[in-house]
């Protein structure tokens, strides 16, 4: 092992990637821009103008394409992706495994004995059949009918990836359960819609039609030297180090915070780069982070369905142009101790075919009371479904991350700045019922009026806050840089959509009791702000002091996965998805049981791991190191006299002893995570095990780390096997 740590040390500095790899990027990225994308653009000159009317229909309203319409649409696609050097197309899904799928099929379609011709129908752009039994399932499969299809998303445009033509698609099963992640969202995304739309035409503005959430998402990420990752098991097994010693120079010092960008990191930034334009990707931010060797990227943001396929499109880009620059990619949530973590912030927003942002204050009091009008359902949805909306970021890898002083607290609370919140506390104010003429004027001038002037001023950015105002989006920031956004916009959009059908129902009440709009309106907000001020917390959410104060407000703190999901099969919380038609109890039960068994998937496989590298790769190097000072003493004891060997061995025997100590405590910690994780696996039901995964099996971890980090400080450099943190994070 320590052989392939210096091998992989040695080839790294034999080789000069920076100028291998140098990349040429074109004057103006913007001609790159949608290339290999079949665009609105594209679709006019490859279309009948028919034809082009009624996919643009289908994508912006949602209309049905009839099957004539879809074999004319497949042929110009597939006329566009030949025209490109596609050989093969792919419905392109993104099941509960976490990654995306794809199942090539040719447009070669042989016919007669010894003739051939390209083919692609409107049947074969609707529907794919992949073998679907190895997907996760949460079981729905043992008593239904066993196969899955994918079915064509007109809504986000089909692109291509070297010589496939990828078709975005959903996944469900035969018997109608969604399997994926973008099913249920583009549900979600409708349910807003529907309630969006409805109160904008009711109460602000006729001419709106559709009302699109947003999302920004900003990507964090590690880079890995390729060699040096190979040789570290841990890191190609979990994706993370389970081992380590922090090295003397660690983030301490906030240098590598939007620090120049290394060559060859730059290389691998500007490639990436012109492949995302092409992709139609509208990346343009990118910069260090706050660890060695962490980075981030972030695009302008886009409609929410589009912007998470555009997610999970990068992320399997950036593996691959990675790659190509001998670097492996790290998007996991903790990959190195000590070091901060990676998250992916999803901003979110809710923008009209008007061309409005809801969620942003407006020139005059009437567009200001729109503003506040979503603004403040936005915090009593988060306020209601705080819980949904925690367990919907859970995961084994985000657990170390929430809550370590690095990323936002397990405890859901939102800040909006403190501004905003003398705001919201004057609308408290407001009289219950009909107002007076002198309050709708000071409500009019000096509340709601002054809004926009309020935001212009405020810098306020809480950055330890998991829900942020800022400005005229939300920034959800407890997100996990390996997420799918999917779930937690599904989750966002769903809760959403159903305050503001309440919020519709219950001013529509009072206006129907003889209110006047505007005093309906105020009167249901003042008091969702009564409620919601509970959640709003504009301090330190890092400090210990917050999660006293948080639970003397009774907010919940579910700091690890297992306790996160048992919420999440709460009455009202199915009640909901029900009620919007987003899941079926079913399906949430069969949901819940993927990320419980996956949770204690990961942490068994990263136990397993920990205990080979113990007992296969520390023990024997501390065994071997602990032969040489024994010879190194019985060295000395034949040369010297017995006083002088005294005087001369004593910290060698001490050491001696040093490393005894820690390798009996690995082997005997070792044994007990052996034995945890059977107890755990034989657990009655995936909850259980979850549980017994998070509370017995995962605390052993430290005690074997710790002693193998000590040995790591003790033992020769030479002999040590597992490739070291200074090397990991430092070789650029
Ligand atoms: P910051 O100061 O936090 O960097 P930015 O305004 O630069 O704020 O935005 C950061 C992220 O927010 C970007 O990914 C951007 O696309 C996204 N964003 C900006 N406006 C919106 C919006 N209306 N809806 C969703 N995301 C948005
Ligand atoms: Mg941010």
């Amino acid at each position: 092992m320590a052989y392939l740590r210096f091998k992989a040390l040695e080839m790294l500095s034999f080789k000069d990637y920076r100028k291998d790899n140098a990349v040429e990027v074109p004057a103006k990225l913007s001609e790159l821009f949608c290339q290999n994308v079949f665009s609105e653009e594209t679709m006019r000159s490859y279309l009948t103008q028919d034809a082009f009317k009624l996919i643009q229909d289908a994508i912006k309203r949602g209309t049905k394409i009839q099957r004539d319409v879809a074999d004319q649409i497949a042929v110009a696609m597939k006329d566009w992706a030949l025209s490109k050097g596609a050989t093969h197309y792919t419905h392109w899904f993104q099941p509960l495994t976490g990654s995306t799928a794809e199942k090539h099929d040719s447009f070669f379609t042989p016919f007669e004995s010894d003739r051939a011709i390209e083919r692609f129908s409107g049947g074969m752009l609707i529907q794919q059949e992949p073998d679907a039994s190895s997907f996760p399932n949460g079981g729905i499969r043992n008593t239904f009918e066993a196969r899955g299809y994918t079915a064509w998303d007109p809504t986000s445009p089909a692109f291509i990836v070297g010589t496939t033509l990828c078709i975005p698609s959903i996944f469900i099963s035969y018997t109608g359960e969604t399997l994926d992640y973008k099913a249920p969202l583009l549900r979600a995304l409708h349910a807003l819609d529907t309630a969006a739309t409805d109160i904008c035409k009711s109460y602000f503005d006729k001419n709106v039609t559709k009302v699109s959430p947003t999302l920004g998402w900003e990507q964090e990420y590690f880079l890995v030297d390729s060699a040096l990752y190979q040789s570290r098991p841990d890191l190609v097994i979990t994706g993370k180090t389970l081992l380590g010693h922090s090295p003397a120079k660690g983030q301490q010092l906030d240098d590598h915070y939007f620090g120049s960008i290394p060559t060859r990191v730059m290389n691998f930034m500007k490639e990436l780069e012109i492949e995302c334009m092409k992709l139609g990707i509208p990346v343009t931010t990118r910069h260090n982070e706050v660890a060695p060797n962490q980075f981030e990227l972030a695009p302008m943001f886009e409609e929410v369905n589009v912007a998470v396929d555009h997610n999970s499109l990068l992320m399997d880009i950036m593996a691959r142009v990675a790659h190509k620059h001998h670097f492996h990619i790290l998007f996991h949530e903790k990959p190195f101790a000590g070091v901060n973590g990676s998250g992916k912030h999803n901003n979110w927003s809710l923008a009209t075919d008007t061309g409005e942002n809801l969620l942003s204050p407006g020139k005059n009091p009437k567009k200001n009371l729109q503003f506040l009008t979503f603004f403040v359902n936005t915090l009593k949805a988060v306020h209601d479904y705080a819980d949904l909306l925690r367990a919907s970021i859970a995961s084994a890898s985000n657990d170390h991350r929430l809550g370590a002083n690095e990323a936002p607290p397990a405890i859901i609370s939102a800040f909006i700045g403190t501004q905003l919140f003398s705001v919201l506390e004057e609308l408290e104010k407001v009289t219950d019922g009909k107002l007076s003429p002198e309050e709708k004027t000071e409500l009019k001038l000096n509340v709601v009026g002054k809004i926009p002037m309020i935001l212009l001023d405020n810098t306020d950015r809480n950055r330890t806050s998991p829900f942020a105002f800022t400005g005229n989006k939300f920034e959800i920031r407890a997100v996990g840089s390996s997420a799918n956004c999917a779930e937690v916009m599904t989750v966002m959009n769903s809760i959403m959509a159903k305050q503001l059908q309440e919020f519709k129902v219950e001013v529509d009440a009072l206006i129907e009791k003889g209110l006047k709009k505007d005093e309906a309106i105020f009167n249901i907000l003042r008091e969702y702000i009564k409620v919601s001020k509970n959640i709003m917390f504009e301090g330190d959410g890092y400090s210990d002091d917050w999660a006293l104060e948080a639970e003397k407000r009774g907010l919940s703190n579910l700091k690890t996965t297992p306790e996160a999901l048992k919420r999440e099969m709460d009455d009202k919380f199915v009640a909901l998805y029900e009620s919007l038609g987003i899941y079926t109890h079913r399906e949430v039960e069969a949901r819940n049981e993927i990320k419980l068994e996956k949770y204690s998937t990961v942490i068994s496989i990263e136990a397993t791991v920990l205990c080979d590298i113990a007992r296969n790769h520390i023990i024997p190097c501390a065994l071997n190191y602990q032969n040489r000072l024994i010879e190194n003493v019985k060295g000395l004891k034949d040369i010297f006299s017995e006083k002088e060997f005294k005087k001369l061995a004593g910290e060698q025997m001490n050491m001696i002893a040093e490393i005894s100590g820690h390798v009996s405590i690995i082997k005997v910690e070792v044994d007990r995570l052996l034995g945890a994780i059977s107890t755990a696996k034989s657990a009655a039901n995936s909850q259980l095990m979850a549980e017994i995964f998070c509370n017995e099996v995962i605390p052993l971890f430290d005690k074997i780390r710790a002693s193998s980090d000590a040995l790591e400080m003790m033992v020769d450099d030479e002999l040590w096997p597992m490739t070291k943190y200074r090397e990991l994070l430092f070789t650029r």
